[in-house]
C-alpha cells in the first residue's frame, strides 16, 4: 500500500501506516437523526466510501465503523416540536439515512453503533475520567475539565488561553456557569425526572455529543484509531474534545490520522438550514440519478468546498441543477459506453497481438495512482475519461465495415470497468435500467410522457409501412422539437433525450 492522506493533526500529506498494516480500523462521525440527510452529509459519506473503497482494493481489511447519533437535543427538540416521541424520529430518521445512504451507493460500514446501545460505555468512560481527575460533577452534570489536559487544542491549533465556549456544545446559560473554563465541556447532562433520558451513576440524564465518539469508536476499534474522519466543521469543538476524554482516559495516542472533508457551500457561505440554502439528498433524487450526486462530490477535491449552483425562474422556484445534470450526462456517457462493450457481437472480439492503448490497459493503475494521492478524486475522473474515450474507439473500430476488435483490448476494458466499480463505487448498476430510467425522467422533466411518446413512435411505424412517408417524417420532426431523438434499429425504433 502507498496512500497519501493529509492528516490535519500534523498539517501535512503523509503516508498512511496503520498499526497492523494489513488492517485499517477506521471510525468516522455519522449523523444525527433529527432529519434527512443533506447534501453535506452526501458530500462526507461518499468520500469516506471511496476511502474504503480504495483501501480494500489495495489488498488491506478495513474494519469501517460509522455510528448513529440517536441520542441528542437536536432530536429532542424536533420531537417536542412535531409532537413525536425521541426515539421513534431518531428510529425514523435513521432509516430514511441509510436508505439515501445505498441510494448513493455507499456500503454499509461494518458496525453502525447507536448511542442509545452503547450507555454503559459511556458511564465507564465518564467515570474513569472523574476517577483520573480529567472530569467534576455540577449539579447533576459532569464536565470534562480542559485544563487537566495540557494539550487541548493540538487537532485545531487552539489555545486554550485565548479559548471561549464551542459553538457546538450545545448547552443552556445555567449549565454554561457551572463551567470552571468557559471550554470545559459536557459528558453528561441532567434531564428533568420527566423528559428523556437515562439512571446513571450521576443521576438520571442523557450524554453530551462528544463522549459518544470516543466511547464507541474504542469500543469497537481500541484506544487508537488508524484513522479518525468527518467534515471539516468537526475539528473544533468535536473531535478536539474527542482527543481530549480520550487521551486523558487511556494515556495512549487516540487516533493516527485525522481526516477532514471540505463543505458543500452556497455563495462561498456553508450550507445550512438557517441560511434557506439547504438541499437533502432526497430533493435531488427526484431530479436526477444519485449517481450523478455521487459524481458530482468526486469533481472537487475532497478538501477543498465544493460550491453549489441552481436556477432559478421568475417566481424564485429552483427549476434546474446545471452541475447535477452535467454529472448526469457523463454517468449516462459511462453507461452507454459499458452497454456497447458488452454488447459487441462476439464474431467481432478476435485474436490478435494488437496492443491495446495505455489508456485502457493502464487504467486500473492510474486510478489507485490517483486515489494513492490524498484520494484525489478529480484526476481519477479525468483518467476515467481518457479510458471511456478509448474503449469508444475500441467500440467504433469493432464495429466499422469488417473491423474488429483484439480480445486482450476488449478484456482489460471489462477490467478497467470492474476496478472503476470497486474503487470509485460507479458504474456498478445494469447500464440498460439505468440509462432507461434517466432518459424517461429528463423526458418528464421537459414536460414529457414516456407512454405518449412511444404512441407517436408506433404512429410513425404505421405511417411508414403503409408508406406515408410524409407523415412519418412529420412525426420525427414533432418529437424533434421537444427534444425527442428517434433511433430505428432492426428491432424497431427506440428513442432518447438529446442532451
Ligand atoms: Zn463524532
Amino acid at each position: 500500500m502507498n496512500v497519501r492522506l493529509y492528516n490535519t493533526l500534523t498539517g501535512q500529506k503523509e503516508p498512511f501506516e496503520p498499526a497492523d498494516p494489513d488492517h485499517a480500523r477506521i471510525y468516522v462521525c455519522g449523523p444525527t437523526v433529527y432529519d434527512y440527510a443533506h447534501l453535506g452529509h452526501a458530500r462526507c459519506y461518499v468520500v469516506y466510501d471511496v476511502l474504503v473503497r480504495h483501501l480494500r482494493s489495495d489488498g488491506i481489511k478495513v474494519t469501517y465503523v460509522r455510528n448513529i447519533t440517536d441520542v441528542d437535543d437536536k432530536i429532542l427538540k424536533r420531537a417536542a416540536e412535531t409532537g413525536t416521541e425521541p426515539t421513534e424520529l431518531a428510529t425514523r430518521f435513521a432509516a430514511a439515512y441509510s436508505e439515501d445512504m445505498h441510494r448513493l451507493g455507499n456500503l454499509d460500514p461494518d458496525i453502525e453503533p447507536r448511542v442509545s446501545t452503547h450507555l454503559e460505555d459511556i458511564f465507564a468512560l465518564v467515570q474513569r475520567l472523574i476517577d483520573g481527575g480529567h472530569a467534576y460533577l455540577a449539579d447533576g452534570d459532569v464536565y470534562f475539565s480542559v485544563e487537566s489536559f495540557p494539550e487541548y487544542g493540538k487537532l485545531s491549533h487552539r489555545d486554550l488561553g485565548k479559548m471561549k465556549a464551542g459553538a457546538s456544545d450545545r448547552l443552556d446559560g445555567a449549565q454554561t456557569a457551572r463551567k470552571r473554563h468557559p471550554a470545559d465541556f459536557a459528558l453528561w447532562k441532567k434531564s428533568e425526572d420527566d423528559a428523556w433520558g437515562w439512571e446513571s451513576p450521576w443521576g438520571r440524564g442523557r450524554p453530551g455529543w462528544h463522549i459518544e465518539c470516543s466511547a464507541m469508536s474504542m469500543k469497537h476499534l481500541g484506544d487508537t484509531l488508524d484513522l479518525h474522519g468527518g467534515g471539516l466543521d468537526l475539528v473544533f469543538p468535536h473531535h478536539e474534545n474527542e482527543i481530549a476524554q480520550s487521551e486523558a482516559a487511556t494515556g495512549k495516542p487516540f487516533s493516527r490520522c485525522w481526516m477532514h472533508n471540505g463543505f458543500v457551500e452556497v455563495d462561498k457561505e456553508k450550507m445550512s438550514k438557517s441560511l434557506g440554502n439547504f438541499f437533502t439528498a432526497r430533493d435531488l433524487f427526484d431530479r436526477v440519478e444519485p449517481e450523478a450526486i455521487r459524481y458530482f462530490m468526486m469533481t472537487v477535491h475532497y478538501r477543498a468546498p465544493l460550491n453549489l449552483d441552481w436556477n432559478l425562474d421568475g417566481a424564485g422556484n429552483v427549476t434546474g441543477f446545471p452541475q447535477f445534470e452535467e454529472a448526469e450526462r457523463r454517468v449516462a456517457y459511462l453507461y452507454k459506453t459499458k452497454q456497447r462493450l458488452e454488447g459487441l457481437p462476439p464474431k467481432r472480439v478476435v485474436d490478435s497481438d494488437a496492443p491495446t492503448p495505455t489508456e485502457i490497459a493502464g487504467f486500473s493503475e492510474a486510478l489507485r495512482e490517483s486515489l494513492d494521492d490524498d484520494l484525489n478524486m478529480p484526476i481519477a475522473l479525468a483518467k476515467l475519461a481518457e479510458f471511456l474515450k478509448a474503449v469508444n474507439e475500441l467500440c467504433d473500430g469493432a464495429m466499422r465495415k469488417k473491423g474488429k476488435a483484439p480480445r486482450s483490448s476488449v478484456e482489460q476494458a471489462k477490467a478497467g470497468f470492474r476496478a472503476l466499480e470497486g474503487e470509485l463505487g460507479l458504474g456498478a448498476e445494469p447500464a440498460d435500467v439505468i440509462l432507461l430510467r434517466i432518459r424517461d425522467r429528463r423526458a418528464k422533466v421537459s414536460g414529457l410522457e414516456a407512454s405518449n411518446i412511444e404512441r407517436r413512435i408506433a404512429e410513425r411505424t404505421e405511417a411508414r409501412e403503409s408508406k406515408d412517408f410524409g407523415e412519418a417524417d412529420r412525426i420525427r420532426d414533432e418529437l424533434a422539437a421537444l427534444g425527442v431523438e428517434l433511433l430505428d434499429g432492426p428491432e424497431g425504433t427506440g428513442w432518447t433525450m438529446a442532451d
